[in-house]
């Protein structure tokens, strides 16, 4: 069950929250404000509605998680995101972070391998404030040619390489932001395309995510 009351108490919960992420260094007002407008307890259980603004990752179901708040600011942040242009995430896991995207304006198309975190997307009511979301249920190493290309690429799992499809889907120009695996700790890079399909590399601070895994499942 979720609670899809937003009390001043939450909003007092989420500005606190927002004061430690910029704390921890995080500077976009845009990124900021985002968080501050999207209630993270919609998207966990109500089980952790006390404690659904600690700066922690909390269970979805399937073995998965949303993501840490800051972990959410900082790929946000890095990807550098405008109003109106096309985002594909990889991982919709609880849709937090897409409803983050979306809040910014942008058009976001998500992937999730895992039939039934899909399904409960399905159901969930506060979704219906983005249309600019579309739910897709699939492979996120195959990403969504149909809708290609995109100006930026979002993935929420620890992947194993740079998936080369991705980089394919990419614009020129555009940014891929995704943690890269090593020995079982997780590096943020961030790619650039470059004319030609070939990218530059930036290399940033270690996060812990679930696995991206190949294939669907359900
Ligand atoms: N962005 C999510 C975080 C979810 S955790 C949120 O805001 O809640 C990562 C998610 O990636 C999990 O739900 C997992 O099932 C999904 N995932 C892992 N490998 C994937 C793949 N190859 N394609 C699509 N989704 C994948």
């Amino acid at each position: 069950m979720r609670i899809l009351e937003d009390t001043y108490q939450h909003k007092g919960l989420r500005k606190k929250l927002i004061d430690q992420l910029r704390a921890k260094g995080i500077t976009s007002a845009l990124v900021l404000e985002a968080m501050y407008n999207v209630p993270r307890h919609f998207f966990l259980d109500s089980a952790f509605d006390k404690i659904a603004y600690e700066d922690r990752a909390f269970p979805i179901g399937q073995d998965q998680t949303i993501s840490q708040p800051y972990t959410v600011a900082y790929q946000t942040q890095l990807l550098n995101v405008h109003r109106s242009e096309k985002i594909l995430e990889i991982g919709t896991g609880s849709a937090y972070q897409a409803c983050i995207l979306a809040e910014m304006g942008a058009w976001v198309f998500t992937i999730e391998r895992q039939r039934k975190l899909f399904d409960n997307n399905k159901n969930f009511s506060y979704k219906a404030k983005y249309p600019n979301i579309k739910f897709f249920y699939g492979d996120g190493f195959e990403g969504l040619p149909t809708f290609a290309p995109f100006n930026k690429i979002l993935i929420t799992a620890a992947a194993p390489f740079v998936p080369p499809k991705l980089v394919e889907q990419l614009k020129i120009g555009g940014l891929m932001v995704l943690p890269v695996d090593e020995d079982g700790k997780q590096r943020m890079l961030r790619i650039t395309k470059k004319v030609g399909g070939d990218y530059d590399e930036e290399w940033f601070d270690y996060f812990s995510f679930v696995p991206m895994l190949k294939g669907k499942n359900g």
